[in-house]
């Protein structure tokens, strides 16, 4: 654990410039061999890298440049999924169609390559086994294999320990389970929209699983990200997190990363009930929003933040990642400039509060 006061982290993605973008498309249409696209990716890791060091954060991750999107990355490594079978919210996402199978590393190969390559501390990025059910189990094609969505669940848990476990002997210094699902639901026509009957339910199921998968994990700090999604810049869903406040004092985590930037999370006063044995990782960044916030928006949000969480406890990152798959189009150079009046905003309030 990072012992300076207000570290700075990424969520995970960076925008992908374009033609990163295409190499990532034409490998997925088998246009270009995985270890092709590989060999020319590594030179765009160092830049991302780069970029990450030049902003200031006191953690990186790849960006997730190699990645079609931060949830399919386990259907392209894991064995049992079809391709595009599932269109859900507007994209094409696998489904799964026979039992799973670990059978090679997830991103431990993301990790490897970036822990030669830098100093500062490294974040990797899992997606959550509910997020992994719910967005890649199709009632028709899935059943065969699985009966239901839980099912799908709870096999995704052991493939999760076992590569945070692999994680860790390769260098990262944080994993982040993404679960932005927890978030969403807070957000009736949400609820609506996917057939959620019986949300208590549901949210403990989430929080169970992500307590399932880290269970006695060491030697790794853990984190667990929560978001209303978003595309194009404009948020899946909105509203304020009250409901899924108690549901966060039983998640075992070290970490709690939510957007409090962006309006659609309905303010910061929620924080009231944020749980007190463990870190908020705090939105202070609004990825949306086109303007570059100055160092002294991110001072203010941090500050109303501190009047419900002790400054021991607050880690900045941007709300959400930048880009969470290759199709959602975003500025790099816009989230350069962000990053860095995040950690200039950090450095500020070091001088300050230390
Ligand atoms: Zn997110």
């Amino acid at each position: 654990m990072s012992t300076t006061l207000f570290p700075t982290t990424v969520i995970g993605s960076l925008p992908r410039p374009a033609w990163v973008r295409e190499l990532i498309l034409d490998r997925k249409d088998g246009k270009i061999s995985e270890e092709e696209t590989d060999r020319l990716l590594d030179p765009t890791i160092e830049s991302a890298l780069r970029l990450q060091e030049r902003a200031g954060l006191d953690e990186v991750t790849d960006g997730e440049w190699r990645r079609e999107s931060y949830v399919k990355v386990f259907a392209d490594r894991v064995r049992g999924f079809r391709a595009d079978l599932n269109p859900s919210g507007g994209l094409p996402y696998p489904a799964v169609v026979e039992p799973i199978e670990y059978y090679r590393p997830l991103v431990v190969d993301e990790i490897h390559y970036i822990r030669g390559r830098t100093q500062r501390r490294i974040k990797a990025t899992l997606p959550a086994p509910y997020i992994i059910g719910r967005r890649m189990w199709h009632p028709e094609h899935s059943k065969a294999a699985y009966p239901t969505c839980e099912q799908l669940m709870t096999d995704c848990v052991p493939i999760l320990r076992q590569e945070i476990e692999l994680l860790r002997e390769a260098g990262a210094d944080t994993v982040q389970l993404d679960e932005p699902w927890l978030s969403t639901m807070v957000d009736p026509d949400f609820r609506e929209r996917e057939g959620v009957s019986d949300v208590q339910y549901e949210m403990d199921r989430c929080v169970d699983l992500i307590n399932q998968t880290l269970d006695g994990i060491e030697g790794i700090d853990t984190g667990m990200h929560l978001c209303h999604a978003h595309f194009d810049r404009a948020h899946g869903t909105a509203g304020p997190y009250d409901l899924i406040m108690p549901k966060l004092a039983k998640v075992r985590v070290g970490t709690i990363s939510m957007e409090y930037a962006t309006p659609v999370a309905g303010g910061l006063a929620s924080l009231a009930q944020f749980p007190e044995n463990v870190r908020l990782g705090l939105g202070c960044i609004d990825h949306c929003d086109r303007q570059v916030e100055t160092a002294e928006d991110v001072i203010a949000r941090v500050e109303t933040a501190m009047r419900y969480v002790d400054k021991e406890r607050i880690t900045l990152h941007p709300d959400c990642g930048f880009s969470p798959s290759v199709q959602n189009p975003m500025d790099l150079d816009e989230a350069y400039l962000k990053l860095k009046a995040m950690c200039q905003a950090a450095s500020l309030l070091r001088e300050k509060y230390a």
